[in-house]
């Protein structure tokens, strides 16, 4: 029976599971831990630290730590939420060929794909030595509102991770697999929330004989625990400037020690009423004076300050089950995914909106892994089947005349599909026509991601409206999408695989994948020496 590596490649944290003897199984990565923390660092001698050891080492070595880059992934950088991403981020990037976004280390550029290969190659190889046998087959799981260029994207990472990726699967659908596949059996309605480390998730799935449907799916990619560790943050640091009349914007190493101490006391307050922050020489005064931070925070003080943020998460959920045409009652099931969800506020207001406890039986760490093993399984037929249908999250269609936005294929439509909608030309003897592709759910083409153009051209000379042109649009099983344009009169054709202006290039994943066989990962013992030494 062949293996398959089911990969939860989170923006805080990651995770390998695979599916062993009918159970599954999640696999110890970096030092017997089960989640690998999203971070890769590249240290003095040019080496790769990855995981844990990256992330202990980023206060000293901030401008080389690279994390939370699934941020990155798929976008342009000049894109906004790039932008906005790129503000909280210590470490530097720029605009490579094509626009992509390319992270600066060390003099060396890195595509987004690249790091996040570095993250599933310590996945696969963690999963290799626990197993004793090189597994390169993969499912890897993606946020919900993943579009086409990130999809792409991820499958660039897997290939230059040299894993052999079968499907991307969406994490929510993942989570609802874990949980189908335990209590297989009547019809019923699950809601999965899923509060991670970057993002935040809100579907709505339908279990039903051998089939989990997603039905509704909404979410933020910009809402996550991040978010939550930046209010204690930002209380933390105005506390310390008014204290010592400073300005601690420009010292990266206290704010990088401040920002750990946040994600720390975040946690520690899910399980206490009261915690002690205490971080002696954090940074000096202008007369070299030290400046310690000593403090405490109580949990009723942290939630007023992070309310409006669960109070978002809250408001998604119940837009989503209405726009879904659904009341609470009629949800059979609340699943609980990501970290954050262990905040005690967190799970009590989804307890009081839903009007039940809810379950959180499969780790909310690992589940997404868990249900990735499960799909990998399935497809390699060895767990009875699921049938698995997925929704776009997206509208998707071509920009038509006064730059308005057209759908082929509204969101919400179960795939793998294939529609078409025809067209026609808008001046007389128009010989060509540009077909530009969009995902997005505004009207207007400016305010959707474009995911490429091509041109039909040779249109037969006749008067305005008379030539039809038939756009059809599929969208595979991982969410990947193809669009043709046909000259109905002629025949005449013309495919793109939307891949993206800034996926990239053959020769690029090439010179990747050949580059990185030779990397030296550190080993342990390196590691903590450099740590050191730096
Ligand atoms: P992602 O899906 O983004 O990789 P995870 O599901 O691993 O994220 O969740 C990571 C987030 O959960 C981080 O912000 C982390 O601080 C937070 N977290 C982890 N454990 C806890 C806890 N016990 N209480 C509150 N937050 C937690
Ligand atoms: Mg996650």
């Amino acid at each position: 029976m062949a293996r398959v590596l089911g990969i939860d490649l989170g923006t805080t944290n990651s995770c390998v599971a695979v599916v062993d003897s009918d159970t599954p199984l999640v696999d110890p990565v970096d030092n017997g831990r089960y989640t690998l923390p999203s971070v890769v660092a590249v240290a003095e001698d040019g080496r790769h630290l990855i995981g844990r050891l990256a992330k202990r080492q980023a206060v000293i070595n901030a401008e080389n730590t690279v994390f939370a880059a699934k941020r990155l992934i798929g976008r342009a950088f000049d894109d906004p939420q790039t932008q906005a991403a790129l503000r909280t981020l210590p470490y530097r990037c720029e605009a490579g060929e094509n626009g992509a976004v390319r992270i600066v280390i060390r003099d060396r550029r890195y595509a987004v794909q690249e790091s996040m290969a570095l993250l599933l190659r310590e996945l696969k190889d963690a999963a290799g030595s626990y197993f004793n046998e090189e597994i390169s087959k993969a499912v890897v799981t993606v946020p919900a509102y993943f579009n086409d260029k990130q999809r792409q994207a991820v499958k660039d990472a897997a290939r230059i991770a040299g894993l052999d990726l079968l499907r991307i699967i969406n994490e929510p659908t993942a989570a609802a697999l874990a949980y189908g596949v335990l209590q297989a059996g009547d019809e019923r309605r699950v809601a999965v929330f899923d509060l991670g480390g970057g993002t935040f998730d809100i579907s709505v799935l339908q279990i039903f004989d051998g089939t989990v449907e997603v039905i509704a799916t909404a979410g933020d990619a910009f809402l996550g625990g991040r978010d939550f560790d930046d209010r204690i943050l930002e209380s933390l640091i105005s506390r310390l400037e008014r204290e010592h009349g400073i300005s601690l914007q420009s010292d990266r190493n206290a704010i990088q020690r401040l920002r750990e101490a946040s994600e720390s006391t975040k946690i520690e307050l899910s399980d206490r009423n009261t915690v002690e922050v205490a971080l002696p020489f954090l940074s000096a005064r202008r007369d070299g004076t030290p400046i310690h931070l000593q403090t405490t925070l109580k949990r009723d003080s942290y939630e007023s300050m992070v309310a409006d943020l669960i109070e978002r998460t809250m408001q998604m959920f119940s837009e989503t089950i209405e726009g879904a045409k659904l009341t609470f009652a009629e949800i059979d099931e609340a699943i609980l995914v990501g970290g954050m969800t262990r905040t005690p506020r967190v799970h009590q207001q989804v307890a009081q909106m839903w009007g039940r406890p809810p379950s959180s039986g499969v780790h909310p760490d690992l589940v997404v892994a868990v249900g990735a093993a499960i799909q990998g399984s399935m497809l390699m037929g060895d767990t009875a089947n699921y049938v698995l249908l997925d929704v776009t999250p997206h509208n998707l269609g071509i920009m038509t005349l006064g730059g308005m936005a057209e759908t082929v294929i509204p969101k919400d439509t179960t795939i793998p599909t294939e529609l078409r909608k025809t067209f026609t030309t808008v001046r007389d003897n128009q010989e060509q026509v540009k077909i530009v592709v969009f995902q997005g759910d505004s009207r207007r083409i400016a305010g959707n991601e474009l995911l490429g153009e091509f041109v039909l051209s040779d249109l037969r000379p006749a008067p305005r409206g008379t030539v039809r042109i038939e756009v059809s649009f599929a969208i595979s099983a991982d969410g990947l999408v193809t669009v043709a344009a046909r000259d109905v009169e002629t025949g005449r054709e013309q495919t793109i695989q939307v891949t993206g202006s800034h996926s990239l290039e053959e020769d690029e994943i090439r010179r990747m994948i050949a580059e990185h066989q030779e990397d030296l990962v550190a080993t342990i013992d390196d590691a903590i020496d450099s740590v050191i030494s730096a």
